[in-house]
């Protein structure tokens, strides 16, 4: 029985998929899903106001994002949001053991996709370091 599921969503196509997923093993476990959406640091030598130009345009994007992985999750007992900045791999590592994730499902590939590799990196880092199960949807 999963209690706790993080969903790892970038808006990718396999990250769509793996959403429906995380949605229907939520609703077969009773189980919470966590979205996490990681964001890249805004750099500091931007200077005001272009700092916080680009940081609300950040912001704005992980609002859109996280709300395509709501509505693709559907119907859960509990859903909570999780927008933060910093690499994607630590960030999601970081969240599985901050909220005790018993499983952690995200795409094989994502938003870059470079045609030679099986795997993308973030879904490399990820499964070589988590501590629980982690489902790699494609
Ligand atoms: P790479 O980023 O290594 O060039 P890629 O974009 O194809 O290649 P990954 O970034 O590893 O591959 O994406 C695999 C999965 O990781 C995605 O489907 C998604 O579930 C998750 N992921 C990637 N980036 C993020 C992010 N910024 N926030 C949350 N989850 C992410
Ligand atoms: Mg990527």
């Amino acid at each position: 029985m999963y209690k706790t599921i993080l969903l790892a969503y970038d808006g990718s196509e396999h990250a769509r998929k793996a959403a429906r997923l995380a949605g229907d093993e939520a609703r077969t476990h009773g189980a919470t899903v966590v979205v996490v959406y990681a964001y890249d640091a805004v750099p500091e030598w931007l200077g005001e106001p272009l700092f916080e130009e680009a940081l609300s345009r950040r912001l704005v994007h992980a609002e859109s994002i996280v709300d395509e992985a709501r509505a693709l999750v559907g119907e859960v007992a509990s859903l909570e949001i999780e927008v933060l900045e910093g690499p994607p791999a630590e960030t999601i590592l970081r969240v599985a053991e901050v909220r005790q994730a018993d499983l952690i499902v995200m795409g094989t590939r994502g938003l870059s996709g470079l045609a030679g590799m099986l795997l993308g990196s973030q879904s490399q880092k990820v499964v070589a370091l988590s501590k629980c199960p982690v489902l790699l949807v494609k």
